[in-house]
């Protein structure tokens, strides 16, 4: 039986980051206007573990926001310190931190390897320099390459997050920012369509017309090429899109931008939809189809609010389009059938992903 997997959460808000990139505002985001301290972590550690099943279980600590590794020392080590009692007894598996790639070093490396942390995220928004320099960033393309190295020859577990939709940004860069990327082989990512969040400079952009950010439509699809590309070279995406919280959401500090709560599943959905039109392509002409899907996937293939099937409907002048659930289809693949013709495909062979 696989273990489970489970996140303590840390947020350490905006503390210790030398710098203020125009999207973000760490306070808004994280929900924690204040700075963590050791008896906090200590606290929250314990308060969680009490919900967490302990037996074949894999919990992790995260501290999330901020840049971790930008806190002075001394409040580094309290931070880690706190979860150390935790780590050697087991109840803890490993630690996780994010930061700017510009904070990572000898000295900060050798920290994190002392107190058993083990995967490093690294905010890397863009490889374009023109896109750091409007947003802010302070730090090169070079710095991203340099920290993804170092982390990755002390046996880190690395992750990269990208944004997309950034002023001064567009598709042809961010694929650009996530093949360079890949390049460099970090072994996870993450990937975040902009958001305008209230009281940052880039609202003041937006504001003034100066930033226009991405509709939602053009952020499903640029996000579904990021995620291909990163699937095809093997390294596996954990997130699309923020996670929905008491302030981020529409009409909260989200004042503009393809928020939705459920990005991921936009992308997968359109995922399928490409697929299904591909099928439907290869048999043309058909008047009405039937799918069958893995039962787990169903809301995918059909798309929130029947998106795919009133697209595919429209566009194919389908009188019928019939979803079927079947136990005998394996996750990530389809069977249409029409009449006489059957065809199936899953994702791996239509975007020929690597075999795991
Ligand atoms: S480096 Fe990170 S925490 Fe600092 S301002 Fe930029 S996005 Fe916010």
């Amino acid at each position: 039986m696989s273990k489970r997997h489970y996140i303590i959460p840390v947020f350490v808000s905006h503390r210790g980051c030398p710098h203020d990139c125009i999207f973000c505002n760490q306070k808004k985001i994280t929900g924690s206007g204040g700075d963590v301290s050791g008896i906090e972590v200590k606290e929250k550690i314990e308060e969680y573990l009490k919900t967490m099943p302990l037996e074949n279980s894999h919990i992790e600590l995260a501290f999330f926001g901020g840049s971790f590794t930008a806190i002075p020392i001394e409040q580094q080590k309290e931070l880690l310190e706190a979860a150390q009692p935790y780590l050697k007894q087991g109840f803890i598996k490993n630690i996780r931190v994010s930061t700017r790639p510009d904070c990572i070093d000898e000295e900060v490396i050798s920290i994190l390897k002392l107190y058993g942390v083990q995967i490093v995220e690294l905010g890397v928004q863009s490889l374009d320099e023109e896109v750091l320099r409007i947003s802010n960033r302070g730090h090169s393309v070079q710095s991203v390459i340099d920290s993804v190295n170092l982390l990755k020859e002390h046996g880190f577990t690395v992750g990269v997050q990208v944004m997309v939709g950034l002023p001064g940004d567009n598709e042809e860069k961010s694929i650009a920012t996530v093949k360079r990327l890949v390049g460099l082989k970090p072994h996870i990512a993450r990937i975040y369509p902009a958001l305008v969040i209230r009281n940052t400079y880039m609202e003041k952009m937006y504001e003034r017309g100066l930033y226009k950010p991405l509709s939602l439509e053009s952020a499903v699809e640029i996000c579904k090429k990021l995620l291909i590309i990163f699937e095809q070279n093997n390294i596996e995406v954990i997130r699309i899109g923020l996670q929905p919280t008491e302030e981020i959401g529409e009409g909260k500090e989200v004042a503009a931008g393809p928020f939705h709560p459920s990005m991921r599943q936009l992308v997968v959905s359109s995922i399928y939809r490409d697929m299904l039109e591909n099928i439907i392509n290869d048999m043309k002409p058909v008047e009405s189809i039937e799918i069958e899907v893995n039962s787990k996937e169903i809301s995918d293939i059909i798309g929130q609010k029947r998106t795919n099937i009133d697209f595919l409907s429209k566009k194919y002048k389908l009188k019928k389009i019939a979803v079927i659930q079947s136990p005998d289809i394996e996750k990530q693949s389809i069977t249409v059938k029409s009449g006489e013709i059957e065809r199936n495909l899953s994702v791996k062979d239509f975007y020929k992903l690597p075999v795991k």
